[in-house]
């Protein structure tokens, strides 16, 4: 861990903590906004663009690449215009998806010129507790003030407490190389859930030619497109998974996969004969630090006010969006992150 910040210094204006995707964001725009680079401090653990840059990059994105490279350039202080590099996501087919490291790469060339301009410090936020009218963030290299603190601190997949063992984790279930080395052809494993992540795991076990019993809580949802919106946008399943799903999913097709509803009865009979569970059920926001018992960490869904000068942002702290049809979902995703925080920055920055 290192940090070359005196933290005797006087109070940041903003602390970003969280350098994944929506903390790039965070600290971009507000340079963009005219903030001074050193009254930022920008808190991370690893600075490798979060979540996406280490546990996702070899998952099939839901996102078409024309979005990615549209995130790529909406920051001035992104600089991609300058790459010198060219990242095969620049000439991908724009209306495609694909693998989330073709995203991470060009991200994690943004964080490390990015962290050059702020007072970037690797470490890690350990305790949030208020300092007047702004906060102070006792961190594993030092402890910080700031006035204002955007938490963009990710989230992990949910495991019930009561939850079967042993558990094979998502991010290896979603990873075909490291689910080789977690699973066995003598294996039969469950996966709880029918969304994207779900999907990706069953995919995997089926090319390892595991036997799978799927448990799901409701039908599977395909995001269906609109000429101007998507219905199902964030929990329906689109791109690769949405193929592999229609094709295999919905009939008794595929040989090595059982499917069956949690409220069947042979439900637990199933489930007794699995010998590992993965469980692909949600994200709940990461918790790594301690806060006040006052300072609960819960958002405002339209504002990511948490509390006064402290705000959420990202995939722990999604926007809240009801859609023509009335279905609520949590906006989550690289774009909708960045068009969410241009509505709200400018309020963060008037308060
Ligand atoms: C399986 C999966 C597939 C996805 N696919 C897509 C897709 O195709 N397209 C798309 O647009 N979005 C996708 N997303 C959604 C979203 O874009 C990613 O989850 C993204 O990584 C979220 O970015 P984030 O910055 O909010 O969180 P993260 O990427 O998780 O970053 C959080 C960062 O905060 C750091 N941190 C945490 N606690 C502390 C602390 N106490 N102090 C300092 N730092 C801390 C972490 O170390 C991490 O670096 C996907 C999500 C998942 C789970």
């Amino acid at each position: 861990m290192t940090s070359l910040i005196p933290s005797t210094r006087k109070p940041f204006s903003w602390a970003v903590v969280g350098a994944g995707p929506a903390g790039l964001a965070a600290v971009a725009k507000l340079l963009d906004a005219g903030v001074d680079p050193l009254s930022i401090l920008w808190l991370d653990p690893a600075f490798q663009v979060g979540d996406l840059g280490t546990k996702w990059r070899v998952i099939s994105g839901n996102t078409k690449v024309a979005l990615f490279i549209k995130f790529l350039y909406a920051c001035r202080s992104f600089k991609y215009e300058t790459c010198p590099e060219v990242f095969p996501i620049n000439h991908l087919p724009a209306d495609g998806t694909c693998l989330l490291k073709e995203i991470a790469d060009p991200l994690q060339w943004i964080s490390d010129h990015l962290r050059q301009k702020v007072a970037a410090c690797q470490g890690a936020l350990r305790v949030l507790t208020r300092q007047g009218a702004g906060w102070q963030l006792t961190t594993d290299t030092g402890v910080f003030g700031a006035k204002k603190v955007i938490l963009a601190t990710g989230a992990e997949p949910r495991v019930p407490e009561d939850a079967r063992t042993p558990i094979v984790s998502l991010d290896v279930a979603m990873d075909l190389t490291r689910l080789k080395e977690g699973c066995s052809a003598s294996d039969r494993v469950a996966v709880f859930g029918s969304s994207h992540s779900a999907v990706v795991a069953l995919y995997n076990l089926a090319a390892l030619g595991i036997e799978t019993v799927n448990v799901y809580r409701s039908p599977l949802k395909y995001a269906s497109y609109y000429e101007d919106w998507i219905l199902y946008d964030n929990t329906g399943l689109k791109g690769y998974s949405a193929t592999w799903a229609k094709e295999h999913m919905e009939d008794d097709s595929l040989k090595t996969l059982t499917r069956v509803h949690q409220d069947d009865p042979a439900c637990e009979k199933a489930l007794s004969t699995c010998t590992k569970y993965v469980y692909a059920t949600g994200f709940d926001k990461r918790v790594t630090f301690e806060t006040d018992a006052s300072v609960p960490l819960i958002h405002n869904h339209q504002t990511g006010e948490i509390d006064t000068h402290l705000y959420g942002f990202g995939i722990a702290f999604p926007e809240g969006k009801t859609d023509k049809l009335g279905n609520f979902e949590h906006n989550v995703g690289l774009w909708k992150f960045m068009v969410y925080l241009e509505r709200i920055l400018p309020f963060w920055l008037a308060a």
